[in-house]
């Protein structure tokens, strides 16, 4: 089973699991991630537990008693465990619905999670020829599908391929002008009380941006490997626990984190390919409901990846390909069409329109223009200065600055000093990062910063390929805020008892119940020790909010809520649904 993150891949082995006789084991490398399901199943009523090493003794037992009387419907064990001789015994004598291997892609030595105990995993399907097994991966192209289904003998086994789309996500990839500022105008504009992730490349960038967003009044947390245990830990529980939490953190979060209220994904710095893209903004938006992909970046960062690829202690294929994956991020950062199409195609998957109508170029299409002679001036003031200096240089020579660099090299005394001062300084350092995304410039290996043109710029500078440019759209620039402002002010002229005010109204009171519905879940998941979700996802709180349920019947009636909820939470909600309309 394929299936993109939050495309419901649990309930393909949880729902066989429950209505097979026995119960159903599932296999899962991440601790963190078992806790939580365990958690949320136990919540709906499901006899759910859990074998890892994090148990003690006597818990262990208990747990292997009640699998050996029946009483477990789920079972969740770490595969290390699974393969002892003591486990697999255990299991031989239990009464087993189904194996459902979760993470499927760890058997991949050539993916990026390779995990050697799943090797092992094979066993399954000779120690236990009859129970069904299931194996499931958000993540795997070609090569890792044929790879899981021989590692596991799942030869012949039908293959379901759920489509990788993620609807609710919107996309939306920037010009970096002021990463941090233009992060917290975006967080204060667009998410104030949110949870979400924001991802930097270095430690370092970590604390810096946490600690500028807490200043801002925005409730950030930092999260990186080079912090104390307890209090990283202590971050991530509070972010996955409590409501609006913003955690900055690098790469090493998010590896099961399954928190599904997570409202916007930002990345400061550039990841390394669409795969990795692909992966972090797929954290955003779990429940299904809106949730923004929202990237900043710039020349700086495509060069400052193409160094580390060099630098890198990789054989030269390695690079090759971590080169075509970078190009290929690029590429998705550039297009001036769908981002969605783009990125469904780069997992061989059509998307089947010319436009999703939720990314920001399909919302706001950027303008292209032709600017092939712009790009010869540039490219030939690279040539004419040596192939040796970066972006921040050559457009000074270009725009006719004599600074004091310009004098030293003597660059005021070249044909191309002042030639492009039909441009600013901002415009400039567009077409410069265009052209090195388009392969007509290239980072030096050996010169950090400095540019050189590639092969593809003689057929430009000889005037024989045109040069197409893409208008950086104002996202989050004033304009665009300014007309976010100007259609709430017209809303907000309607007189008091048109209908429109009224909804306003009724949508305030919505708004109210929400939050007192929130303040009383994050009470009981301190109770319980749970996270927030677990007791209630938001899309729950807000259907109730919504149709304000009177009895006991309208309240299940409400998506998530089953029986188990209605007995545990029925009366409170009841009653705080009633003192909100009093
Ligand atoms: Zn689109």
């Amino acid at each position: 089973m394929l299936m993109p993150t939050g495309g419901g891949k649990s309930l393909c082995y949880q729902l066989p699991a429950l209505l097979r006789e026995g119960c159903g084991i599932v296999v899962s490398p991440l601790i963190a991630l078992m806790r939580d399901q365990v958690a949320g199943l136990l919540d709906s009523g499901v006899k759910a537990a859990v074998l890892n090493s994090t148990l003690s003794w006597k818990e262990s037992s208990a747990v292997e008693q009640s699998l050996l009387s029946g009483d477990l419907d789920l079972l969740y064990i770490a595969p290390e465990r699974l393969l002892t001789p003591r486990c697999l015994d255990l299991l031989s004598r239990a009464r087993l619905a189904l194996f459902a291997i979760d993470e499927a892609h760890c058997v991949s030595q050539w993916g990026h999670d390779f995990r050697p105990e799943y090797m092992g995993l094979s066993v399954l399907a000779e120690r236990f020829p009859n129970v069904p097994r299931i194996a499931l991966t958000a993540t795997a192209d070609e090569l890792t599908r044929s790879e899981i289904v021989t590692r596991l003998n799942l030869d012949g086994a039908p293959r379901f391929i759920a489509s990788f789309d993620r609807p609710n996500i919107r996309y939306e990839i920037i010009e970096k002008q002021n990463a941090r500022s233009q992060l917290q105008v975006f967080i204060t504009e667009r998410h104030a009380g949110d949870a979400g992730i924001v991802y930097c490349l270095s430690r370092a960038k970590v604390d810096d941006t946490a600690a500028s967003l807490a200043k801002a009044g925005i409730d950030a947390l930092a999260y990186h490997a080079g912090m104390d245990a307890s209090v990283r830990a202590l971050n991530q529980d509070r972010f996955i626990n409590e409501d609006g939490v913003v955690i900055v953190a690098t790469v090493a979060f998010g590896m099961g984190i399954d928190k599904p209220d997570v409202r916007f994904v930002a990345h400061l710095d550039l990841p390394k390919s669409i795969e990795a893209y692909y992966q972090e903004t797929g954290r955003a938006g779990r429940d299904g409901k809106p949730a923004d992909a929202w990237m900043t970046y710039g020349l700086a960062d495509i060069v400052q990846q193409r160094r580390m690829i060099d630098q890198s202690t990789g054989a030269d294929e390695f690079k090759r390909v971590s080169v075509r994956k970078l190009d290929a991020l690029v590429g998705l950062c550039e297009t001036a069409g769908c981002r969605r199409g783009r990125l469904l195609d780069y997992f061989g998957e059509a998307f089947g329109a010319p436009k999703c109508g939720n990314c920001d170029n399909c919302l706001s299409p950027p303008r292209v223009w032709d600017g092939t002679i712009v790009a010869q001036k540039a490219l030939s003031c690279v040539y004419r200065t040596g192939q040796r200096f970066g972006a921040l240089h050559l457009i000074d020579v270009l725009m006719g600055h004599s600074t004091e660099r310009v004098a030293q090299f003597g660059h005021d005394q070249l044909s191309v000093f002042g030639v492009g001062t039909e441009l600013d300084e901002k415009r400039w350092r567009t077409v410069v990062r265009q052209l090195v995304s388009l392969g007509h410039l290239q980072p030096d290996s050996e010169a950090f910063g400095a540019l050189k043109l590639s092969l593809s710029a003689r057929s430009v500078l000889k005037g024989d390929s045109k040069v197409m440019l893409r208008e950086q759209t104002a996202t989050g620039s004033p304009r665009k805020r300014g007309i976010k402002a100007k259609t709430v002010r017209s809303g907000a002229a309607l007189s008091p008892d048109a209908p429109a005010a009224f909804h306003k109204y009724d949508k305030n009171g919505e708004a109210n119940l929400i939050s007192v519905l929130r303040h009383w879940r994050t009470g009981m998941a301190r109770k319980h020790n749970v996270p927030a979700y677990v007791v209630l996802h938001d899309a729950t709180l807000e259907g109730i909010a919504s149709s304000r349920p009177q009895t006991h019947g309208q309240l299940r009636a409400v998506t998530g809520i089953g029986d188990k909820k209605l007995e545990r939470y029925g009366d409170a909600l009841l009653s705080l649904v009633r003192s909100e309309a009093g």
